[in-house]
């Protein structure tokens, strides 16, 4: 390590971090660089270095990476929320997808399969359907609202997110506006006084229903009656409610909520599914995209109608009720007790009858399941958070040794480390697809068919290239232009 901080090195990003740092090499050691772009050419500055690797501050861009653009939103770097704005989309879904590949070749061991193409979207701007904006004062005095800088607790002015609906701006001004005629102060972290802490708004995407919750400092909203008005002249408003937070925390929900207007809750639609939303309910952020994940779980899940499936980390039962139209029977496993209450209203909104919920760990409910009960399944579906699936749960999978196992994951390392465990206990990988429901940002979610039986001639399984084919050819037609 021949360098010291504030020297300039050159180097060619040539990789993305998990975080969305660029990633490059002089003689060997590896540098992380924020703001850059795979394929730039930079001088960087050495800020910080450890044994194996350094990091470095952009300094100058020499040779701007053919997938560089301008970002779009002039609030990109102070935010960091979306860590690739400065990624043409096109190559945001390449970096995506050859991620995913190299975690299930390096870390999985898998060699058996060609991937298939990732799901883009066709508008990878303003497809968040929730956005929690916080409210302060400027240094003026001034109340604003917009996103917390960095990793810090400072408000920085943002009127409109880019991720974020085009309704969003046009509610934040009106409750901007009444806060300012009736005197109404947003909180105040470091005093722990004022009202208003964020404002969290929902749009239900297919039905066009909107919802807006003020979490309060507080147990009363004072004039609420002249927001509502205000707020209702709004096409769609369909929820307006409180909710209080009165803790020095953190964490921006609280237990109450208070209407104001309406039921409380906002319904949407995913597929033929229809789910009643409440301020506190988990939903999926980008419902278009989320289709298209469970579609592709539905399809690798291969139903007739005659299989009886497990969903594990269910949540609030998305994707088995997703399943169960085309299922005897589906089982789901969630943690939280709210999200299996939420699961089982919205299996009665829809008239669904052959599902049941348990809550537990997923890697205690099925192995006492299977040895109390003798339960039995077809199809196991997975989708648990980023640290994936617990050993037991993986051991009780194989001992029960379903068909087909999808796994549906946000978190393709730790994809690629339960692949290998249950590739070394009989099972295959037959078919991989990533979908992007998080454009700008890094990450993405991948689902994977494994099945411990010969794929059948029938079934759609492309085996005629392999991994390293298929990303060979890419990269010669992307050398070739
Ligand atoms: N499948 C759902 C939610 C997936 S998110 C959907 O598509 O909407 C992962 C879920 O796993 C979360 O709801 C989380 O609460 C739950 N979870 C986390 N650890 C768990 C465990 N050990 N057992 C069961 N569920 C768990």
């Amino acid at each position: 390590m021949n360098w010291k901080k504030n020297d300039v090195i050159t180097l060619t990003i040539d990789d993305i971090s998990e975080d969305g740092s660029g990633i490059g090499k002089t003689e060997g050691y590896t540098w992380f660089v924020k703001d850059t772009v795979i394929g730039d050419g930079i001088e960087a500055r050495v800020m910080k270095m450890k044994k194996n690797y350094g990091f470095a501050r952009l300094h100058r861009v020499l040779e701007p990476s053919a997938f560089r653009v301008e970002p779009r939103c002039p609030a990109a770097k102070a935010c960091g929320g979306c860590q690739l704005q400065a990624m043409a989309y096109e190559e945001q879904l390449r970096f995506k997808e050859r991620k995913v590949y190299h975690h299930l070749k390096r870390l999985g061991g898998v060699e058996e399969l060609s991937p298939e193409p990732i799901i883009g979207m066709e508008h990878p701007w303003r497809y968040r359907n929730k956005a929690q904006f916080p409210f302060g004062r400027d240094k003026d005095g001034r109340i604003i609202y917009g996103f917390y800088a960095g990793r810090t607790h400072a408000i920085i002015q943002q009127e409109d997110c880019l991720l974020g609906v085009e309704e969003n701006r046009e509610i934040l001004e009106i409750i901007r506006g009444y806060m300012e005629d009736f005197h109404i102060p947003p909180y105040d972290e470091s005093s722990h006084t004022g009202l208003v802490r964020h404002v969290l708004i929902r749009k239900g995407f297919a039905t066009g229903e909107l919802m807006v919750c003020l979490i309060m400092n507080g147990t009363a909203l004072p004039h609420a009656d002249v927001l509502v008005k205000r707020l209702r002249s709004l096409q769609g408003m369909t929820s307006i409610s409180f909710n209080v937070n009165m803790d020095r925390t953190n964490v921006i929900l609280g237990e109450q909520v208070v209407k104001l207007y309406g039921k409380g809750y906002i319904t949407d639609t995913i597929g033929d599914i229809r789910y009643q939303i409440s301020p506190q309910s988990f939903y999926q952020v980008n419902p278009v995209q989320t289709e298209k994940l469970y579609e592709t779980a539905l399809e690798y899940a291969g139903l007739t109608g005659e299989e009886t499936v497990w969903d594990l980390y269910c949540g609030i039962g998305t994707i088995s009720l997703f399943l169960a139209r085309r299922a005897k029977k589906v089982y789901g496993v969630e943690i939280i007790p709210a999200a299996i209450e939420d699961a089982r209203e919205n299996a009665r909104l829809n008239g669904i009858l052959n599902v049941e919920f348990y809550v537990g760990r997923a890697e205690e409910v099925l192995p006492e399941q299977y040895h109390k009960n003798k339960v039995y399944a077809d199809v196991i579906v997975v989708d648990p958070p980023r640290k994936g699936c617990d050993k037991a749960c993986l051991d009780t999978i194989v001992e029960m040794g379903p068909e087909r196992v999808v796994y549906v994951s946000c978190d393709s390392a730790t994809l690629a480390r339960d692949v290998k465990y249950l590739r070394e206990r009989g099972y295959k990988v037959r078919r991989v697809r990533t979908v992007d429901l998080f454009g700008q940002c890094v990450h993405v979610e991948t689902v994977c068919l494994l099945s411990n039986r010969k794929p059948k001639p029938d079934a759609h399984v492309k085996l005629s290239r392999s991994m390293d084919d298929y990303y060979r050819i890419k990269e010669e037609g992307k050398n070739n232009q």
